[in-house]
């Protein structure tokens, strides 16, 4: 039931076909003509995109409006001044993907993601502007800009409810987001699920093409199957899953880099036999941005070589007393932070070691607690009574936040970790000896008490947390534990410093 209702919280989306090559004035000297219309079209732009309510009215009507413009800006990386200026309007009157920008999200995120790596997709209708075989080459092409870098593999059927319906229909087409004619919205999909969940709709009154020329089919369906995958909008200008339309060399079709970790974040790296040119791919562009974790590297050589490397790396920051303050899981890589390092183990086994200032620019350190939110690849971290949501590098709109929001009583002042379950959707806080449990559905905490009596067995004091594959992993010390809470008892540890490669 949840993960219709979350399959139906559309996601829709158009694209721009202007305004992006279009130099946007500079300076807020040239008043637009029709000033009262610009204000209705960005309060609907904004209703549309930025979740801002349409029932506040007067004086917080109006801070809301300019909160909402805020955030937009921010967004998009415009100056954030709150006003109508140029080239906001300009952005907003582009036509542009009509997926929200920023969702109704959760505090915890449910990981929208399909269960099976094997999807099917069936093309339900043709576009009369192309020959079918166009068709059908530019939808398997757009998906496998996705195979390419994940373990997914795509099955196209002719009959029967395929997890992606494609079709291509004007107008009104049977649920409840009408398409607007040519331009603007140019099509949309739903987030994975059931029902029409991972369905891919194109505006039939736009011109698909295969070239630069009107829209291109290949790049709009590129786009909006990683919506159909579980991917929300990025605020990378160069990633494919931007809001807006702009055309790009189809011929060699590269997935940005952004796209690719968020696909990866989701569900893995490639299997072993289409590894080898995405990993040259990573290795290169992980040279050139400094020390990022890498998508890792899974063939024998470049393995052993990264080994060596990396290690030498982890040395640099390991104490003898050495604890964990933070830790998170994002796709199969296990972030380890200690003050300004983190340790980041892949699934290779490999660790490769960065810097909190280098994954999330002026994070003040040391971090207390953290957890992930794999399907908007954003991570929330915890100081003191603030927290901060990073979605990839950027820091969200409008963070750091008071950690009342998650009702956490005000005697709390620090938190020593946290773990998030997805599945029944809370989120356990340690706090010194106690746990406080978020629900995240009814937004309170729906248990609390000694963490012996919740977690019978497990030590005492929890430095970091995080759950995986149905166990609770805490960090003591120089100690990692993997606890099984369904029969409450710890099942293995290990050393920290030899787990990582000290
Ligand atoms: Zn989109
Ligand atoms: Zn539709």
């Amino acid at each position: 039931m949840e993960t219709l209702f979350r399959a139906f919280m559309l996601i829709f989306l158009s694209f721009v076909l202007v305004s992006w090559s279009a130099p946007v004035p500079d300076g807020k000297d040239i008043t637009p003509p029709g000033t009262e219309t610009d204000e209705q079209q960005a309060k609907k732009y904004l209703k549309a995109f930025y979740n801002m309510s349409s029932r506040s009215i007067g004086r917080s009507a109006n801070s809301a409006f300019t909160e909402k413009i805020k955030e937009m800006q921010q967004f998009f990386g415009l100056n954030v001044t709150g006003t109508l200026d140029n080239k906001t309007l300009a952005v907003m009157k582009s036509s542009r993907c009509g997926v929200p920008d920023v969702g109704n999200y959760n505090l915890l995120d449910t990981n929208l993601k399909w269960e099976t790596n094997v999807i099917t997709y069936r093309l339900v209708n043709y576009t009369p502007d192309l020959q079918p075989a166009e068709v059908d080459k530019a939808i398997a092409s757009a998906l496998g800009v996705w195979s390419s870098v994940s373990p997914l593999k795509f099955s196209k059927i002719d009959s029967g409810i395929a997890d992606i319906m494609i079709s291509f229909a004007p107008g009104d087409h049977q649920d409840p987001y009408p398409f607007d004619g040519p331009g603007k919205t140019l099509a949309h999909a739903y987030y994975p699920g059931s029902g029409i969940g991972g369905d891919a709709h194109f505006d039939e009154d736009e011109t698909w093409s295969t070239s630069a020329k009107a829209i291109n089919l290949f790049l709009v369906a590129a786009h909006e199957f990683g919506h159909s995958l579980g991917l929300s909008h990025s605020s990378d200008p160069s990633a494919l899953m931007y809001p807006t339309y702009h055309y790009a060399d189809t011929a060699n079709y590269k997935l940005p880099e952004d796209d690719m970790k968020g696909i990866q974040a989701l569900y893995g790296l490639p299997t072993a036999a289409t590894t080898v040119a995405s990993t040259t791919t990573a290795q290169t562009k992980t040279t050139t941005k400094g020390n990022q974790p890498s998508p890792t590297q899974t063939t024998a050589a470049t393995s052993a070589r990264a080994r060596s490397e990396t290690t030498t790396k982890a040395n640099e920051a390991c104490r003898d007393n050495m604890s964990i303050d933070a830790a998170f899981v994002l796709g199969d890589q296990i972030y380890l932070i200690t003050n300004g390092t983190v340790w980041v183990k892949q699934p290779s086994k490999t660790v490769v070691k960065s810097s909190v200032q280098t994954l999330w620019k002026r994070m003040p350190t040391p971090i207390d607690a953290a957890y992930a939110l794999p399907a908007r690849n954003t991570v929330v971290l915890f100081k003191g009574r603030q927290y901060w949501a990073f979605q990839g590098n950027a820091l969200r709109y409008g963070y750091p936040k008071d950690i009342s929001n998650y009702k956490l009583p005000s005697s709390v002042k620090k938190i020593e970790a946290v773990a998030n379950f997805p599945e029944t959707r809370k989120i356990d806080f340690f706090v010194e000896d106690k746990y406080y449990r978020f629900d995240d559905v009814k937004y309170t905490i729906d248990k609390t008490g000694p963490i012996a009596e919740r977690y019978p067995g497990l030590v005492k004091k929890v430095d970091a947390a995080f759950q995986l594959n149905g166990f609770l992993f805490v960090t003591s010390g120089a100690t990692l534990f993997k606890y099984d809470y369904k029969n409450n008892k710890v099942v293995e540890n290990w050393n920290i410093k030899a787990w990582i490669g000290c």
